[in-house]
């Protein structure tokens, strides 16, 4: 894979690689070079035997760490020769108690007796360098554990089996192919005949354009999908926006008051509808809704709202309605907004319905937003919600479309950076410029997609991508 020349620390390192909290079982990770050294020096069999070095690879065995003559922890511990490894170094995992204290004991101990705590992500940072798994499969780790969706660890899933891998690797060795014809046919013209050869490049550019075009169809979709709409909800004091959170997080965490103007609690969510991501912004300012119109002022708004993928807009229709209303309808002009009419089981007190909302907004101008009613007191017309959005952003189908989907920002950037080097190459071929065009253009496709894999990447971007990961992983 190319990866191995890349220099790194080789040094062993370790990590409590479960979560850090109190549970069943714990389990710290070693790896390098030194990791069954450095743990023959805490373990003892159940035998009381030290006999770490003349254990069978992929095996578990049952025994004890120790401080000197003080047993730490009763433990289970695995030993996975290099390369066959997840880093593809020697790996001892320890399975303790799961208990923060006793974890961090063996863990101390392993910083003791030679290990260096790991950074975030080092353990797959060592698998990319050491060539196990490309710079997709790497990233497809942290997107499993970090899935949000049935979506998302499905996508994640197909990654790391190396989809996205799978397709560019095709595409660079196709790429690689015809750079390697043009060179040839310019050094030895003798033997290599470039008569025709524009043309024939051009059928077969076209299908890997195709190809292209078709993955990145996938990206705004697979990303968001992934990741999350960024959502804002918007409306004036006691239209229901604090119900709204409420209803969507499952919780009271948004306090709920008549009292206009009193929620203050700071509120960040990631909610779920069904296998709809929405990642709501400035939740924050939820009660604070009316400042951004009448105190922090129009411009402000605007900005969130423009942060946005998605406005919910929440209306109470037992209001009259007001200038503010329609200055709020008018500043989610362009953007992809649900109107929610809240408060639909007051009924003989309904001022706005669906049928004459139009008309009351009739001097604004974007008034095609999707309309649908809720009982947010009553956690009444999600579904409506949830149909509304899949409507908007996936075309009213929750379920996948395609096989592979683009689910990150970076591979996005790089397939469109190819796509336009090799349209670049149909240009000059239509221009009839000469081969060396050719060969600009496609080995700057080759680059764009090779940084997809990794092959073709700094150092600081390995360490950029990796710092995100968590610790132990
Ligand atoms: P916010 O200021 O927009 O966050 O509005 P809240 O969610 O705090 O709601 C304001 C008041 O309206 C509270 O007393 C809620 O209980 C009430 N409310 C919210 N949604 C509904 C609803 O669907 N029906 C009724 N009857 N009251 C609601």
């Amino acid at each position: 894979m190319g990866n191995v020349l890349r220099s790194f620390n080789d040094d062993t390192i370790c990590a409590i690689a479960t979560a850090m909290t109190d549970a069943g079982i714990g389990i710290i990770r070693v790896s390098g070079k030194e990791a069954v050294s450095i743990c023959d020096k805490l373990y003892i069999s159940g035998k009381k035997e030290r006999d770490l070095t003349s254990h069978e690879p992929n095996t578990i065995r049952y025994g004890y760490i120790v401080d000197g003559d003080r047993i730490v922890d009763e433990v289970m511990i695995s030993f996975m020769k290099a390369p066959h490894s997840y880093t593809c170094e020697d790996v001892i995992e320890i399975n303790s108690h799961g208990g923060m204290l006793v974890m961090n004991e063996v863990l101390s101990l392993l910083l003791k007796n030679g290990c260096r705590l790991a950074e975030p992500g080092e353990f797959t940072k060592r698998a990319f360098l050491n060539g196990r798994i490309d710079l997709t499969k790497a990233e497809a780790v942290m997107d499993i554990i970090e899935a949000q969706s049935s979506f998302a660890l499905e996508s994640s899933r197909a990654q790391l089996s190396g989809n996205i891998y799978d397709e560019v690797v095709s595409l660079r060795k196709e790429i690689l192919y015809e750079m390697a014809y043009i060179e040839s046919a310019l050094d030895d013209p003798e033997n290599y005949d470039l008569t025709g050869f524009s043309s024939e490049l051009k059928s077969k550019i076209l299908p890997m354009i195709d190809k292209i075009s078709k993955l990145l169809s996938s990206a705004d979709e697979g990303i968001i999908r992934k990741d999350g709409i960024k959502t804002v909800i918007i409306g004036k004091p006691n239209a229901g926006k604090s119900s709204l959170l409420n209803a969507l997080s499952g919780s009271d965490r948004a306090i709920v008051t008549d009292i206009a103007g009193t929620t203050r609690d700071v509120i960040e969510e990631t909610v779920r509808l069904d296998d709809i991501v929405l990642n709501l912004i400035d939740t924050a300012g939820i009660r604070e809704t009316e400042d951004l119109i009448e105190k922090i002022g129009v411009d402000r708004a605007k900005e969130k709202i423009a942060e946005a993928d998605l406005c919910l807009y929440v209306l109470d229709s037992t209001s009259d309605v007001e200038e503010i209303d329609k200055d709020i309808f008018k500043l989610c002009e362009g953007k992809k907004t649900i109107v929610i009419l809240n408060k639909n089981d007051l009924t003989p007190d309904i001022k706005i319905s669906k049928d004459i909302l139009p008309m009351l907004f009739s001097d604004c101008n974007s008034i095609d937003f999707p309309i649908i009613t809720t009982s947010l007191l009553n956690r009444e017309g999600l579904d409506e919600l949830k149909h509304a959005i899949t409507d908007i952003f996936f075309n009213g189908e929750l379920a996948p479309k395609q096989e592979t989907y683009i689910t990150n920002l970076r591979h996005k950037k790089l397939f469109e950076e190819a796509l336009d080097s090799l349209k670049l190459v149909v240009d000059s071929i239509e221009k009839d410029l000469s081969e060396d065009f050719y060969t600009i253009d496609l080995s700057n496709a080759y680059s764009s997609l090779g940084e997809i894999i990794g092959q073709e990447v700094g150092d600081d971007l390995v360490e950029e991508i990796f710092s995100k990961f968590c610790m132990g992983k």
